[in-house]
C-alpha cells in the first residue's frame, strides 16, 4: 500500500496569470483551498462535499460537484506525471500522450500512481445561495429549469413530508454576506442524530422526527454570499449512506 499524504502534498506553485497550480499527488483538496485562499487570486470552479481526500484519489474516482455547467473535477488537470508498474515516470497531456493521459484521469489507481498535477483554476468568485423548502411535485416538475438557470443545484426530499430542499447557487463578485444564524447547527444534529437513535428502538417516531427537523434546519428561506468553499461543502456530522445514479438529463 502506498500512501503519499505523508511525503508528497505540496502545493508546488500557483501562477494566477495563467490560472494553473502545480501540486504533487497526495495533496488533499484542503491544502489546496488553504493555499489558494492564502494566495487570495485563484479558486476551484466546482467541489465535492468533503475535503478531506487527495487530488489524485478524487482524480482518479471521477469526484464530482453539482451543477449541469460543471464537468467533474478531473476536467481541471491539464498535465500529470505518473510512475508506472515498471518503476518509469511519465509525463502527458491533453495534448501529448493523449490517449494515455485521458486513461490516467479516472483509472482507479490501475495504470499507475498519480505524483503530480497541474490544474486550470479560474479567478476568484463567491456564490450566491438560495435555499427554500418547496413541494416534490413542484421541484419534479420544474427540474430541468432549476438545472439550467442556475451554475449549481441540488435537492433532497425529506421523508415523510412533501416537501424538498432545494438549493441553487450562482457565481457572482459581491461580497460574503451570511446571514444571522437562527439557531446552532452542531446542536441541532446532536439533537437529531439522538432522536434517530431513539427512533432505532421505535421506529413509529421516525414520520415525526423527520418533520419537526425538516423545518427546523429548513423552514426557514435563506439567501447568503458565501465562498465556494463554504457553499458547496462541509462537515459530514455523523454517519450517511449513500448512493449514486446517473439519470438523463
Ligand atoms: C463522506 C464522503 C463524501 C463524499 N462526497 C463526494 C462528493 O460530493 N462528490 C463525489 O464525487 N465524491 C464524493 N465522495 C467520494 C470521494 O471523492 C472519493 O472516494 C475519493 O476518491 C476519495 O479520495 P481519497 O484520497 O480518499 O482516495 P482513496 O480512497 O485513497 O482512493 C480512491 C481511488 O483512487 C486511487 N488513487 C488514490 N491515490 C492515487 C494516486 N496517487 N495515483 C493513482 N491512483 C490513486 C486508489 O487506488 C483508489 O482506486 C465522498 C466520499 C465520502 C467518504
Amino acid at each position: 500500500m502506498i500512501d503519499l499524504k505523508a511525503h508528497m502534498s505540496k502545493v508546488l506553485s500557483i501562477d494566477p496569470g495563467s490560472c494553473l497550480v502545480t501540486i504533487e499527488g497526495g495533496t488533499t483538496l484542503k491544502q489546496l483551498l488553504e493555499a489558494l485562499a492564502e494566495e487570495g487570486s485563484l479558486s476551484m470552479p466546482n467541489l465535492p462535499s468533503i475535503t478531506d481526500i487527495t487530488f489524485a484519489g478524487l482524480i482518479a474516482t471521477g469526484t464530482h460537484g453539482t451543477g449541469i455547467k460543471n464537468q467533474v473535477l478531473a476536467s481541471l488537470v491539464t498535465e500529470l506525471e505518473f510512475v508506472s508498474g515498471t518503476g518509469e515516470v511519465h509525463t502527458c497531456t491533453r495534448h501529448t500522450n493523449e490517449q494515455v493521459f485521458l486513461a490516467m484521469l479516472c483509472s482507479l489507481g490501475a495504470l499507475g500512481i498519480v505524483t503530480r498535477l497541474t490544474l486550470k483554476l479560474q479567478p476568484t468568485y463567491n456564490l450566491e445561495c438560495y435555499e427554500r423548502l418547496l413541494p416534490v411535485t413542484e421541484v419534479l416538475a420544474n427540474y430541468e429549469r432549476l438545472l439550467h438557470e442556475n451554475d449549481f443545484f441540488r435537492f433532497w426530499w425529506v421523508p415523510h413530508t412533501s416537501q424538498s430542499v432545494v438549493w441553487t447557487a450562482n457565481r457572482t463578485q459581491k461580497e460574503v454576506c451570511p446571514p444571522e444564524s437562527h439557531f446552532d447547527v452542531e446542536k441541532a444534529n446532536q439533537r437529531y442524530e439522538e432522536k434517530l437513535a431513539e427512533a432505532v428502538a421505535d421506529p413509529s417516531k421516525l414520520p415525526e422526527i423527520n418533520r419537526e427537523f425538516s423545518e427546523l434546519f429548513f423552514g426557514k428561506e435563506r439567501r447568503l454570499v458565501q465562498t465556494p468553499e463554504k457553499a458547496l461543502t462541509f462537515d459530514c456530522l455523523f454517519p450517511q449512506h449513500t448512493i449514486e445514479y446517473s439519470v438523463p438529463v
